[in-house]
């Protein structure tokens, strides 16, 4: 019975057993607790952010939440790290996410007070009731956050529950985080901050209301003051630093974020919103690029020219050191001042003029001073002029480049053909290019494409990067054409392909920039002279059709700068040139960046070829005068001197004969000078030197070979389109033909009809239906040219 009572009094052993059993359900019950409990997590939208290359801010973009939050960064400056643990939390990094002491004197305030007016929060706690939304305190809501900051603690380290923090901390309005919170109320990076400053931030969190001017500072500057007291005491500054922080001025209101690349700042947030983008942009540069846009914008506004922007690209990397998508930015936001012109696709004008010849000295199809024609020129649908109206017959080809002739650059494109030209500019890295080059026909190198800023500049930045790199180690690389880049690439990334079919190579890029860099163009406008620098700087300029867009660009070895002006909306105005609109601005920007010398002679790949001194062709055995000049080996292959020929003269030198009419001993042979008539028409007319070839003497019949004809329009074998007009009848084609006399009368022939005769000005109306037609020309000499050229009745160039 005994041993059964005893069995029926607990025992001590059981007693323990039993507690042990209730403490451990506690302790399992407290665990699930603290499991199940809401992990502190951060879903809200941060501010898209943009730096430049050295940290500096260049502006940033509200989160979709409307709150300044800037994404998280890696450190945390050691001033506020110190203040805010001195302030909110000295036994962080020991307490496990609740500070028992803290919690008991907390529990002793309230119930004093009988409601919640000390939470004994840890910053563990905060990070909690942050996430949780900073719900109104209540005693369950303070259990969850308890619980909460254990559960962080248990899967977070202390930095990184640090970071949370310092990244959601509320400062004041609707600014949250640190980062933007020394943006907005010091005017830079968390990194600079002071002891000052770090101390008011430090106090901010826990009453963001005090940042407010007012009443409030006096507090705030109590907090802070009292703060850095502390921190003198523990000793983390001299009492020298203490009197000057106590010294300094308060945060006031918060200050405007930077806007010193507004559309590049756009185009992140678009495309990586909520992200802080270290770019590659130059902050001293950009800001005095924009100053320069902007002052060049003022003046270009008096004629409604509102709109301009630059792209300045570093060569040897392609980094984007400067960005003013813009200059009526913020001004002229009716104006189109938020569009980024820098991405905008614009039509080109003349600035592609420079890479057609790079083309065709690479392809050995000219030499740097090839004569080409410079003569009325028509086209079906297509009729380019120069810019000035005028035609000089015949021009260098270096010279037509360098003064943007339009005619025979066209002339040139003809020959190169389009097709293998929009086959160059697609391979240099314009992508804009959607169309077959049919589309494009030979409007191509006037501007019947468009290009954007962006690629135009990373186009030439590419020219120039493999120059450089073929004069550094005598070989081409397939990385070296790239866009321009924004963001620094990582050196590992980097195509370095040796490339043994280049696009263009170093001697016809040099050959360019050397055509550029020589002479100065009018380009149509008086004043041109205004821009003079000391710098080696190739340049070119373009102005689209209807003066919609003025180009301009230039490089050095080290940088290419693109420059744009006109109107957003696409509205031409009179005197919007590249040369008056976009020319000084691209000059005020060299003028800033840093001397680099010019580009050495690639010798290696040039050879010096035997010219005609006429005609900048080849020479040919018939050449009198001949130089030397420096060429792209594939220049060797180009075209003989087509125009000195051996002509028979007699004694006097004064009359053309044939041996049918006089005998050989009185025969003199000459090498004379022969343009083709409509060329020679023009060239004599500014180059007095010019001899026609004398005329036949009587009684000897001409040979065949030197016409005293030419066809300006329709050309043999051209396709033309005539369209209807309203009524439904055909319009006209206006026939042009050119003689080496024009006081010649001569006699027009359609379909072996006699039509019209014409003296002085050889140009008829011609109208005919849909097919094949013959137009015959005599001249009061019997001399006679024909011409077949086809009618169709669609327009072949709409397909
Ligand atoms: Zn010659």
């Amino acid at each position: 019975m005994q041993e059964y009572r005893e069995d029926l009094s607990p025992s001590p052993e059981s007693n323990l057993n039993k507690t042990f059993k209730i403490l451990l359900i506690a302790a399992a019950t407290f665990i699930v607790a603290v499991l199940l409990s809401p992990m502190p997590r951060f879903k809200a939208g941060e501010s898209t952010v943009v730096e430049a290359r050295d940290g500096s801010l260049l502006g940033a973009r509200i989160a979709d939440d409307g709150q300044w939050r800037f994404p998280g960064n890696d450190t945390i400056p050691e001033k506020f790290e110190k203040a805010l643990l001195t302030f909110e939390d000295k036994y962080f990094y020991w307490h496990p996410g609740i500070n028992p002491v803290s919690v008991a004197r907390a529990m002793g305030d309230n119930i004093r007070a009988g409601e919640i007016v000390s939470g004994g929060s840890t910053i563990t706690m905060q990070v909690a009731r942050i996430a949780r939304g900073n719900r109104p305190r209540t005693y369950p809501e303070k259990i969850v956050e308890m619980l909460s900051a254990l559960k962080l603690e248990l899967f977070r380290s202390k930095k990184e529950i640090l970071k949370m923090y310092v990244a959601n901390a509320p400062f004041g309005g609707n600014i949250v985080g640190l980062e933007a919170a020394a943006w907005r109320y010091t005017g830079k990076s968390s990194e600079g901050i002071t002891w000052a400053e770090a101390a008011a931030l430090a106090v901010l969190p826990n009453s963001p209301a005090l940042v407010f001017p007012g009443k409030n500072q006096g507090i705030l500057k109590s907090r802070r003051d009292d703060l850095l007291r502390k921190l003198y005491e523990r000793e983390l500054f001299d009492s020298l630093t203490l009197v000057l922080a106590i010294d300094e001025s308060l945060p006031g209101e918060p200050r405007p974020l930077p806007v010193l690349a507004p559309h590049l700042t756009d185009f992140f947030f678009s495309n990586n919103k909520g992200k802080m983008i270290r770019t590659t942009i130059d902050p001293v540069l950009q800001e005095r690029a924009l100053e320069i846009v902007n002052a060049h914008q003022k003046l270009l506004s008096g004629n409604f020219i509102n709109n301009t922007a630059c792209l300045i690209v570093k060569v040897k990397t392609g980094e984007v050191l400067a960005y003013v998508g813009n200059g009526a930015f913020g001004h002229a936001a009716e104006h189109g001042g938020d569009v980024d012109i820098i991405r905008a696709r614009r039509s080109t004008g003349s600035i592609l003029k420079p890479l057609l010849y790079a083309g065709m000295q690479y392809s050995g199809d000219i030499l740097p001073n090839t004569l080409v024609a410079d003569v009325p020129t028509r086209f079906p649908g297509f009729s380019p002029k120069n810019f000035d109206f005028s035609y000089s017959g015949g021009v260098p080809a270096s010279r037509a480049l360098s003064q943007s002739l339009n005619i025979p650059a066209v002339k040139m494109l003809q020959k190169y053909t389009p097709d293998r030209f929009l086959n160059l500019l697609q391979k240099a890295g314009f992508t804009s290019f959607d169309k077959n080059a049919y589309h494009y026909g030979l409007s191509l190198i006037l501007g019947g494409g468009e290009v954007s800023l962006w690629e135009l500049t990373g186009v030439y930045a590419s020219l120039s990067r493999v120059l450089n790199n073929y004069l550094d180690e005598k070989k081409y690389f397939t990385g070296d054409y790239h866009p321009p880049l924004l963001v620094l690439r990582n050196e590992n990334e980097k195509e370095r392909k040796e490339d043994s079919a280049p696009i263009l190579n170093a001697s016809s890029i040099w050959l360019t920039y050397d055509a550029l860099l020589k002479v100065n163009r009018p380009e149509g406008e008086a004043g041109w002279q205004y821009f003079s620098s000391s710098r080696d700087f190739a340049w070119k300029t373009g102005t689209s059709f209807g003066f919609r867009d003025a180009w301009a660009i230039g490089t050095t070895p080290e940088y290419v700068i693109g420059v744009w002006a006109g109107n957003a909306d696409g509205e031409g105005r009179p005197g919007l040139t590249g040369i008056s609109s976009a020319a000084p601005i691209l000059f005020d920007l060299v003028n800033i960046l840093e001397p680099a010398g010019w580009f050495k002679e690639p010798m290696e790949e040039m050879t010096m070829i035997r010219v005609c001194s006429l005609s900048g062709y080849r020479a040919g055995p018939d050449c009198p005068d001949t130089e030397e000049t420096p060429s792209c080996i594939s220049g060797l292959r180009s075209e003989m001197c087509p125009y000195h020929k051996i002509i028979h003269l007699d004694k006097t030198g004064t009359r053309q004969v044939t041996a049918d009419c006089v005998s050989p001993a009185e025969i003199m042979n000459e090498s004379w000078f022969v343009l083709p008539p409509a060329m020679e028409y023009f060239y004599r007319q500014k180059h007095p030197g010019y001899k026609v070839v004398p005329p036949m003497a009587k009684g000897c019949i001409a040979e065949k070979g030197i016409p005293v004809m030419e066809f300006i329009y329709p050309t043999p074998g051209v396709r033309i389109f005539i369209p209807r007009d309203q009524t439904g009848l055909l319009t006209r084609v206006i026939s042009e033909v050119v003689h080496r006399n024009p006081a010649k009368k001569i006699f027009w022939h359609l379909d072996n009809k006699y039509i019209a005769t014409t003296k002085h000005i050889h140009q008829i109306e011609i109208m005919a239906e849909a097919g094949e037609h013959l137009l015959t020309v005599v001249d009061e000499d019997g001399n006679s040219m024909k011409c077949t050229f086809i009618i169709t009745g669609k327009n072949e160039n709409q397909e």
